[in-house]
């Protein structure tokens, strides 16, 4: 696999996680509870923490939610998770900061929204509080441009200017462009009001994926601030997914990108930890970074009738996600590992050959019996009833003697 380069940028510290192209990219989610409630908030970031989120945000959008900051980090703390919470500004954030110290200390980083911190001024004197503020608390800032509240008043004269050429560029041209704009000349003042080249981040999101394409391999070639990469309002479903895939996907491959979030819609009372989900099997599925062990399952198909081997798969994958979070701790590298499991005799072995643990269950008219491939090799074949249980139990003898600490990959897998 051709390795990829990254754009060099600076290495900003967001609390304790690094961002920049010296250090993997970092896997980043927002919660969606009300700031102002403490602790849905702290279990809200907690569950994002314990998916793999390594940075959160959370709307700071009001004085409850300001007072609300440092008791999160706090309680986070006392529940022993260290998880940078980020601010997220709009609006009023130069005065919540200014008023709620604690909140500006407690915060690991402020996202400011170039397009409606001045709303109505001619001067950008709030934008400027809120970098002294983050100058005077010695953290990092995002500038998160986002195509839906874009500086109106930039866009307008750009698109003015670009009215009165002989040859206009579409208008599609100029909102790029007016973005790309608005990130760089936030950041260069920010620059000039104290803050550090290093301690800036820019993001420019939109909703299309052909949008999102041009604007950060512009903005990319225009700079060398580390980005955070995202689509925003993604959507729900499939629909999320795919376009934000298709989106990030082609800059993480080019290089681009140091910190990603997916922002898919849930569905109401859904899961929030999906978006971490995402963030990682985008990485994963990439070769850029692993989260989780991998479980290859064929598509099934009129050879495999029966629904036996998507329950196998199924069953499987799940297991895996609940043993993850222990066994990252217990069994370094374990996230490397990757499983087969076939419906049928056509792909089954062959395709189980190449995973670290694979199963062939059988087809229609096949045989019962369910081969099992141990890094290649066939280990052993399962029957009957207790193929599910058999099959975990393998599993779990291999993570076991494969990455354990001080373990040796000779070590036996099981009893045979
Ligand atoms: S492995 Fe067998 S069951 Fe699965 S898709 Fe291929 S032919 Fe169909």
């Amino acid at each position: 696999m051709a390795e990829i380069q990254r754009r060099k940028t600076p290495t900003v510290k967001i609390g304790h996680v690094r961002v920049g192209w010296e250090v993997p990219v970092v896997v980043q989610s927002m919660t969606n509870t009300d700031t102002a409630d403490v602790e849905s908030t702290i279990e809200q970031v907690a569950a994002l923490a314990v998916a793999g989120s390594e940075i959160v945000r959370v709307t700071v959008n009001n004085e409850d939610a300001a007072r609300a900051v440092p008791h999160i980090v706090e309680g986070l703390d006392k529940r022993g998770l260290r998880v940078p919470i980020v601010g997220d500004f709009h609006y009023n954030g130069h005065i919540l900061l200014k008023r709620y110290p604690a909140a500006a200390q407690a915060l690991a980083k402020y996202r400011i929204n170039p397009g409606n911190v001045s709303i109505g001024r001619k001067d950008d004197e709030n934008f400027r509080t809120m970098v002294e503020c983050a100058v005077e608390n010695h953290k990092p800032v995002r500038i998160g441009v986002n195509w839906g509240s874009l500086d109106q008043a930039l866009l307008t004269r750009m698109m003015d200017e670009n009215s009165k050429k002989a040859e206009p560029a579409p208008a599609r041209e100029v909102m790029i462009e007016a973005m790309i704009a608005s990130a760089l000349n936030s950041a260069a003042a920010a620059e000039r009001y104290g803050l550090g080249h290093d301690m800036i981040i820019l993001s420019a999101k939109v909703s299309g994926v052909r949008d999102l394409l041009d604007v950060y391999t512009r903005l990319a070639a225009r700079c060398d601030y580390a980005l955070h990469l995202g689509l925003t309002e993604a959507g729900m479903g499939s629909k999320g997914l795919i376009a934000s895939t298709a989106g990030l996907a082609p800059l993480l491959l080019a290089g681009i990108g140091d910190t990603i979030r997916v922002s898919l819609t849930p569905k109401p009372g859904g899961d929030r930890t999906e978006e971490v989900q995402a963030s990682q099997q985008i990485l994963q599925s990439l070769g850029i970074r692993s989260f989780m062990p991998q479980v290859t399952s064929c598509p099934g198909c009129g050879r495999t009738t029966s629904t036996y081997f998507q329950e196998l798969a199924e069953q499987i994958q799940s297991y895996l996600r609940m043993q993850m979070p222990a066994w990252r701790k217990k069994y370094a590298g374990v996230e490397e590992l990757k499983l087969a499991v076939m419906g049928c005799v056509v792909n089954g072995p062959g395709e189980s050959k190449h995973a670290n643990l694979g199963i062939s269950l059988p087809g229609t008219f096949e045989e019962p019996k369910a081969p099992v491939y141990v890094d290649g090799k066939l280990y052993k074949t399962l029957h009957g009833d207790t193929i599910v249980a058999e099959f975990k139990q393998i599993l779990d003898n291999y993570v076991e003697s494969h990455y354990r600490q001080g373990a040796k990959s000779e070590e036996l897998v099981g009893a045979r």
